[in-house]
């Protein structure tokens, strides 16, 4: 999606869970605990896959996406399906976006990933607003600053 950014990526979560598992550290009942709102959210909202659950390896894992943020409202911290986040994106400034995994078979679920959706994140987008105080603040150490503080000198002329 052309809006995303602020990827966050929880594989390396994932795998160290899956590792506990192996070890017998953690049983399958604690990470086989999907509620029954996540598999409804993942029968009706959810996005098929082609991974197999890493757990019973008999079904395949469907993704569910989480949206939050103020300009949702009443919709935050509901499901929506993979086609709806792009009209999303377009209407809203920002919305935080999280990605769960869930085996309709034996329960077993997992943060994926997160990131930022919203048209924001368009290209020019960053021109404007809040986000030019923190490239200033980070002028002294930063490669490349120079021309920037010597606009600025110039303008203070
Ligand atoms: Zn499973």
């Amino acid at each position: 999606m052309r809006t995303q950014r602020q990827v966050v990526d929880y594989s390396l979560r994932k795998r160290a869970v899956l590792r506990e598992l192996l070890a017998g550290r953690v049983g399958t009942y604690d990470v086989c605990d999907a509620s029954p709102y996540l598999k409804n959210a993942a029968r009706f909202h959810g996005e098929p896959t082609e991974d197999r659950c890493p757990i019973c390896r008999s079904e395949n894992l469907t993704h569910v996406h989480y949206i939050y943020g103020d300009e949702l409202k009443q919709s935050a911290g509901q499901a929506r399906t993979l086609a709806e986040l792009p009209v999303l994106a377009m209407t809203l400034r920002e919305f935080q976006v999280f990605v769960v995994e869930v085996c309709l078979g034996c329960s077993w679920n997992h943060l994926v990933e997160q990131f930022l959706l919203g048209r924001d994140g368009l290209a020019g987008g960053a021109e404007n607003g809040s986000d030019q105080g923190a490239a200033d603040a980070s002028a002294a150490t930063a490669p490349g600053a120079g021309p920037a503080v010597r606009r600025r000198r110039e303008a203070q002329r």
